[in-house]
């Protein structure tokens, strides 16, 4: 479960798995439909660029419900930037309980990865759309998640990524082999610390 937002100092934020950073994106060829064969060609940041994870970790994002929308420099120079950090996990917070919690930074190290990705492809920053990260209990049982939601633990964003598919995107984060990720028909889910798996969505959100 997740505690409340305290943290004090980056030491007590977890780096990012090391499994992150080694996902190969070669398993993506034949995942990817055609018209996006221009993303498969290009760019392959979790395995090819030991240096990748070494940059600057910007990303744009914007929170569906709310609007609130910013460019946010979670990590750099080695270390996370408390505050873009921070600010990324308020954006992420349950907006029915209006309540944040400290969201697993590889939530956003995947946002990361994706936009990175799409740059390297389309010279382009694209937006990541968040429609759900952070969900208290109780508004997990409303909105009809599953109980054991990933959501609720702070391990897991609903959303898609301007610029492609949810098919797509699907394939794009699948490629991290992070977690769980979910394909929906207008969104995906992704959620970091488990065994890579692979679902369609139905009605019911994990
Ligand atoms: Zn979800």
């Amino acid at each position: 479960m997740s505690s409340p937002l305290t943290i004090r100092s980056a030491d007590q934020i977890r780096a990012p798995r090391r499994s992150l950073l080694l996902g190969g994106l070669a398993s993506l060829a034949g995942v990817l439909p055609r018209k996006s064969q221009a993303v498969n060609a290009g760019l392959n940041p979790g395995s090819t660029d030991p240096a990748f994870w070494q940059q600057p970790r910007a990303v744009k994002v914007q929170n569906a419900d709310t609007g609130q929308r910013g460019e946010f420099v979670y990590w750099r120079d080695g270390t996370y930037v408390m505050e873009d950090y921070y600010a990324l996990c308020t954006l992420g917070f349950d907006r029915r309980e209006n309540k944040a919690v400290q969201i697993d930074p590889r939530v956003f190290d995947l946002v990361y990865a994706t936009q990175a990705w799409y740059f390297g492809i389309e010279r382009k920053r694209p937006l990541t759309l968040l429609t759900s990260v952070y969900r208290t209990s109780k508004t997990n049982r409303i909105v009809g998640g599953s109980p054991r939601s990933t959501h609720i633990e702070g391990k897991a964003a609903d959303g898609d990524m301007e610029g492609v598919s949810p098919k797509v995107y699907a394939a794009m984060l699948l490629a991290f082999k992070a977690g769980g990720v979910g394909l929906y028909e207008k969104h995906c889910h992704w959620d970091v610390g488990r065994s890579p798996t692979f679902w369609r969505g139905g009605k019911v959100e994990s």
